[in-house]
């Protein structure tokens, strides 16, 4: 790299000065490049966004928004924010954003602060089919500062009951409807949502955490044009750092900046933010619009591999990046899939399927998603393969060490982090 401009990431320095943090970096790096990563809130971030992440803007305190700080010293950090807020609002076509909030959680707390106060009613999604611990878990303090009441999917099409929804908001009058969902494959009906929420005075917030950077690639329709404020994460599909968002009109953009900092948050992490902007840049570009594409199409591919094979999906498949599996009629918990691919090299998670007799901790399904993969260069050929060996590793334990095989061999072809790209966190150097 010859001379650095900047203070920025060196590997080498970090293993002279602590070895053992050194080397846990390494093995998460091999751990990422020996499997298949098929969780489907996880993304491979680019060595940019890496670099804005490892530098000396984490040193940085900027309480306050650009312009109008609580310490000096802020105009060069202000730039970084300025570009990540304007390159937001022009990707998702909002007229206004936060880039500030730590975590989609954060964004979530933000919103509900804006717009309620504590014992107000909200409509949300159930986590047990689908909806997030934000939107009204008693184990969270959503479900514990407000009054949730909470919509499901129907038995049979195990999507959302739009009447459902329009019944239980005309019932009870709540004052935030939340749409969105962490393990919902389907895609939600903004308009639907917004004529409820019209019709009974409420505000709309779209939780997009998963979905927002299909959005942003145009794989799906955009829940902008439609919701009061929309949270999201810049962590997931969008590629970005872990951290979190939001979006709103401009009549609520004082009420939202004012939640953020200073009710929920201090001081901003102004590294996450510089690379917020830097992502966001990425998306802008078409070949960001191909892979959400593509991540779209990789999943039906999955999906209908799976399902051929015996392994339903739940709502009978897919319009998003995830697919729920139902592992009853395998004889298979979630828990016990989620072990057995381990065992064969490929990460995914147990989730519960709506209506799940199984608790939590075991549950009658797995959630499966191809942002890493789609990022790793896989196409729907690949997936299909990536299909077949998922099904036998969860099918038979004893397939581990032959899938394991095959696990490499694909990804020989379709390495994360190709060290040609990304010298700065190989072990040679
Ligand atoms: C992931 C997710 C969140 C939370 O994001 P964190 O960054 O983990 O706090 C919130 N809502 C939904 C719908 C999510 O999928």
């Amino acid at each position: 790299m010859g001379a650095q401009p900047y203070y920025g990431p060196d590997f080498g320095q970090l293993q002279r000065q602590d070895p053992d943090i050194a080397q846990v970096l390494l093995d998460e790096l091999s751990r990422v490049r020996d499997g298949l990563q098929l969780i489907a809130s996880e993304n491979l971030t680019s060595p940019a966004v890496m670099a804005a992440l490892g530098s000396t803007l984490t040193n940085k305190y900027a309480e306050g928004y650009p312009g109008r700080r609580y310490y000096g010293g802020c105009e060069v950090v202000d730039r970084a924010e300025r570009m990540a807020i304007d390159r937001a609002r022009r990707l998702f076509g909002a007229e206004h954003a936060n880039v500030q909030p730590h975590s989609g959680a954060s964004a979530n707390l933000a919103a509900y602060a804006a717009l309620l106060q504590p014992g107000d009613t909200m409509l949300a999604m159930e986590l047990s089919h689908g909806g997030h611990l934000t939107h009204g878990s008693r184990v969270n303090f959503s479900g514990k500062w407000f009054d949730v009441v909470s919509y499901g999917v129907r038995r049979g099409s195990e999507q959302i009951d739009y009447d459902e929804v329009r019944d239980l908001a005309l019932r009870h009058q709540p004052k935030v409807i939340v749409c969105g969902a962490t393990a919902y494959p389907r895609l939600i009906d903004f308009a639907v949502f917004r004529g409820i929420s019209d019709e009974v005075g409420a505000w709309l917030l779209a939780d997009v955490a998963h979905t927002i950077g299909l959005m942003a690639g145009g794989a799906i329709p955009s829940a902008v044009p439609y919701a009061d404020v929309v949270t999201f994460t810049t962590h997931k599909a969008l590629r970005g750092p872990r951290g979190g968002g939001i979006l709103c009109t401009a009549e609520l953009a004082a009420r939202i900046d004012r939640a953020v900092y200073p009710f929920v948050q201090a001081g901003p992490l102004m590294n996450v933010v510089a690379a917020k902007a830097v992502a966001f840049g990425e998306a802008r570009r078409p070949e960001f619009g191909e892979y959400t594409r593509r991540v779209v199409a990789n999943a039906r591919a999955l999906c209908d591999t799976l399902a051929a094979e015996g392994m339903r999906p739940v709502s009978g498949g897919t319009e998003t990046h995830l697919m729920l599996i139902d592992l009853r009629e395998l004889g298979v918990s979630g828990a016990e899939a989620e072990r057995r691919c381990a065992a064969a090299g490929i990460t995914l998670n147990r989730n519960v399927i709506p209506y799940d007799p199984e608790p939590a901790a075991v549950t009658s399904g797995m959630r499966v998603g191809t942002p890493c993969v789609t990022t790793q260069g896989m196409g729907p050929q690949e997936l299909k393969e990536v299909g077949t060996l998922v099904v036998r590793a969860v099918r038979d334990p004893g397939a581990a060490p032959e899938v394991r095989e095959r696990v490499s061999a694909l990804l020989t072809t379709f390495q994360a982090y190709d060290p040609a790209a990304f010298p700065a966190y190989d072990s040679k150097y």
